[in-house]
């Protein structure tokens, strides 16, 4: 008879179908039964979870990592990211590599940094912007199993050369939509329209009642909306896949909905902070991003959008950037900030324990929908057997103020600072393999690669 690795026992465990009182046996790795905690089963291994909720393991579809956000290259870059995330109940995270040489070069050097050093497993985005990047987009699916494309649609003229990206226009962006429908790839654009943008800068900056508020006068909700307008339709089209990454506000979910009542192959990201920090948030300009933080009614829109399933993932746009790049005044602070660690606490406290978002759509939004649209199903984003044992053990009713000098991550600074969470990721495993507990030391770094073939509609046909 064979002994199985371990049991996870007397925890409720989120399940596609509910929430059951079931024990998980792991072996090798993955979940090979789901048992009455009643049945017996030989195992190396027993964790008692009594008190405890299990998720699946988050799938953050969205980080940042390295130099400038560029892609990561050491094990500075990597060990306090993929530690964050690993605290935050994060499985596996897609990081978006930025380059304007060839992904055949970057690619490498990325995936040995994080080999060598992450906690998590995790897969790549590339940032395309350039033809020859283009050109090559089928090798980078077929090759180097990535399959999602980012395009800044806000990179005109000399707005990317800050970080180093030449400009582009919607001719580019129509050709970059059509090769990623030819290779069952998504685009994964930021949408902002930076003609409106400069047209405000032109007439004079506005001052607004907070410092949040005048950056967010500054690229209003209708910048945003645009380019999603015009993207919706491009996607139509061409009949490419998009997601549209970091959604931040009303007038854009509605812009969404319609695209998506005419055609159905768009997506839609949001984010941790959009739903939890306004321009009104004590955050000051530590929440400065692109797009920027909007509106407590903006906010109160994507939690219906969420519930109503308009919304299908939260990414966390991590950037871990220092914090001394946030001090400064709101004009020349740096954009973007961490979120891996806070991701997960967010949707339980503010989503499931305030607003009474139900378990299983927390699991949906957080796990099971980005595994789904980026190619992992079902492997990952779900507890079921034969899926990695990727889980998040949870106390849904355990309070904890947030400080940035208690997270993991080497930027030092969380814009929750002071903020009081309710539930708490207390271990995370990794392919059945512990690799975080609160108060505990990390162990050796396990992660691995994850080949992605195909992302969007054609992922969900190969998932289905
Ligand atoms: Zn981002």
């Amino acid at each position: 008879m064979t002994i199985a690795d371990l049991r996870i026992a007397n925890a409720d465990v989120v399940l596609p179908e509910g929430v059951r009182r079931v024990d998980l046996i792991v072996d090798g790795g993955v979940i090979t039964e789901i048992v009455d905690p009643s049945v017996a089963v030989a195992t190396t291994d027993v964790v008692d979870a009594t008190g405890l909720h299990v998720l699946p393991g988050v799938v953050d579809p969205h980080v940042h990592l390295g130099p400038n956000i560029t892609f990561p290259q050491s094990d500075a870059d990597v060990s306090p990211e993929t530690r964050s995330a690993a605290a935050g109940g994060v499985t596996t995270m897609l990081a978006y590599l930025m380059s304007p040489t060839p992904y055949h070069d970057v690619f490498p050097v990325a995936k040995q940094a994080m080999e060598a050093s992450s906690v998590v497993d995790f897969g790549f985005h590339f940032c395309v912007v350039s033809r020859d990047q283009l050109d090559a987009l089928p090798d980078y699916v077929r090759d180097l199993g990535v399959s999602s494309f980012k395009f800044f649609m806000n990179f005109r003229g000399e707005e990317g050369a800050y970080l180093g990206l030449p400009g582009n226009d919607d001719g580019f962006l129509f050709d970059l939509l059509q090769s990623c429908e030819a290779n069952g790839a998504m685009l994964d654009p930021h949408a902002e329209n930076i003609e409106l943008v400069w047209r405000l800068r032109a007439a004079g900056l506005v001052e607004g009642r907070t410092a949040l508020d005048s950056w967010n006068l500054a690229r209003p909700d209708y910048v945003e909306a645009e380019a999603l307008n015009r993207l919706a339709f491009l996607a139509r089209v061409t009949g490419a896949s998009v997601y549209a990454v970091h959604t931040t506000n009303a007038l854009a979910l509605d812009v969404l909905r319609q695209g998506r009542h005419a055609y159905e192959n768009i997506f839609v990201e949001s984010c941790p902070h959009y739903l939890t920090l306004d321009v009104d948030s004590p955050c000051g300009t530590y929440g400065k991003v692109n797009p920027p933080l909007r509106t407590a009614s903006d906010r109160e829109a994507l939690w219906r959008a969420v519930a109503e399933g308009l919304v299908d993932t939260i990414g966390s746009d991590h950037v871990p950037r220092h914090r001394s790049f946030k001090e400064k005044d709101i004009w020349t602070a740096s954009a973007g900030f961490p979120g891996l660690e806070n991701l997960l606490p967010t949707l339980l406290s503010s989503g499931h324990n305030q607003r009474g978002l139900p378990l299983q759509r927390v699991a949906e939004i957080s796990s099971t929908r980005p595994a789904q649209l980026f190619g992992l199903y079902p492997k990952k984003g779900v507890i079921a057997v034969g899926s990695d044992a990727d889980l998040a053990l949870v106390d849904l009713r355990e309070e904890y103020v947030v400080h940035g000098a208690d997270q993991l991550s080497a930027s030092e600074y969380t814009p929750w600072e002071g903020e009081t969470m309710t539930g708490r990721v207390r271990h995370t495993y990794v392919r059945g393999t512990r690799v975080f507990s609160v108060g505990q030391e990390f162990g050796a770094p396990t992660g691995r690669f994850l080949e992605r073939r195909s992302s969007g509609a054609t992922a969900l046909e190969v998932s289905a």
